[in-house]
């Protein structure tokens, strides 16, 4: 039987089955396709602009690994005229994000960009192997997505960038249109599928893979030989997501376009403008100066918890101290002002569901 050739250039031989469409391709092809479309999304969402300061959360996996090599590849490629850089943050998971932090470092060589690592230790006072330790392994996952959202942010404030860019995949975001299908949760089924989210005041956040299907970001990775870090999070329970999870793998093995299918669903839930307007009610945390719509931000409430448990280690009134000390760079203070004395005792006001 004769090879295969390639159904794009049909010169080569054909050395994949291309997840998303099916077709025998060869591998330049499909390295082709796979960045084009990702290049086509970011033009089309008119995601960047020119000069534009741009952080690209990594985390050493696979997607933000690959995120960071096509972001540098096209930004080369189409003269974006984007400053590229590479920001991490450390949750404090032993076992676990120390190894990933190891590849991203090489990371930083390999593609020539500047990295930024802040943790949560330094920021909170509180490590995951810590809060673990405290409440168990049942929210912590919760925490950790409130850290790291705020983390992400001053770290952004840090290096002065306009954006930050996630390797968040269209698997990732079909899951979430189901776990809020599930949930029942309207306004977020339309808000998870935007490709960019910038509330005032805030760095926009964008996610250039939003319909980049993750078979073919291992797919490229593999065939690129991209340095990337493949353990899960010895931590990660969320059992409720891994039912999504599997759910999403069975359909997209009955029928691939199964993905980009959901996604389209959750974009025609998408919050109507009037909505987004009375969701502006903010205010700034009383705690640490980051934008809250109560009294205290989620990191705080949470971190108060915390204390509250741990009252007389005195952890995060380190941490703070710390921070104290570093002192506000304007940097730093360009949108979000860094730790202030908490003030009283601020009473947690109840989260109103949006
Ligand atoms: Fe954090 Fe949970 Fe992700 Fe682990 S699985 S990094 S604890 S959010
Ligand atoms: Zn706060």
């Amino acid at each position: 039987m004769a090879p295969k050739t390639c159904a794009l250039c049909k010169t080569t031989r054909a050395m994949l089955k291309r997840p998303k469409t099916g077709q025998q391709i060869c591998k330049e092809c499909f390295f082709y396709v796979f960045e084009t479309e990702v290049h086509n999304t970011i033009i089309e969402s008119k995601l960047f602009q020119r000069g534009d300061r741009v952080a690209i959360g990594a985390s050493g996996g696979k997607d933000s690994t690959v995120l960071a090599y096509v972001m540098k590849t096209l930004n080369e490629r189409y003269d974006y005229g984007l400053d590229l850089f590479l920001l991490s943050i450390d949750e404090g998971i032993t076992g676990y994000r120390d190894d990933s932090l190891e590849t991203v470092k090489r990371n930083q060589e390999q593609y020539d960009m500047p990295l930024k690592i802040l943790s949560y230790d330094e920021l909170y006072g509180w490590t995951m192997d810590a809060i673990v330790a405290e409440v168990g392994r049942k929210n912590n996952c919760t925490f950790c997505g409130v850290f790291r959202r705020q983390a992400l942010d001053r770290g952004a404030a840090m290096l002065n960038v306009d954006h930050i860019v996630t390797g968040h995949n269209a698997d990732d975001i079909a899951e979430t249109v189901l776990m809020n299908i599930m949930r029942g949760d309207i306004a977020r089924l339309g808000r998870c599928t935007l490709i960019c989210t910038q509330g005032e005041d805030t760095i926009r956040r964008s996610k250039p893979f939003k319909y980049t299907y993750e078979k073919e970001i291992v797919m490229y990775a593999y065939f690129k030989k991209l340095d990337y870090f493949s353990t899960e999070c010895i931590y990660s329970p969320d059992a409720y997501r891994g039912h999504a999870r599997t759910f999403l793998k069975d359909l997209e093995a009955a029928r691939p376009s199964a993905i980009i299918d959901i996604i389209h669903s959750g974009e025609a839930f998408e919050v109507s403008e009037e909505v987004k307007a009375t969701q502006k009610l903010q205010q700034t945390c009383k705690r640490c100066g980051y934008m809250s719509s109560n009294e205290l931000c989620k990191a705080c409430t949470l971190l108060e918890g915390l204390e509250r448990g741990m009252a007389s280690s005195g952890i995060t009134e380190r941490a703070r101290k710390r921070l104290e000390a570093e002192g506000p760079t304007p940097d730093n203070l360009r949108t979000i002002p860094f730790f202030k004395p908490p003030s009283g005792n601020p009473t947690v006001a109840i989260e109103v569901p949006s």
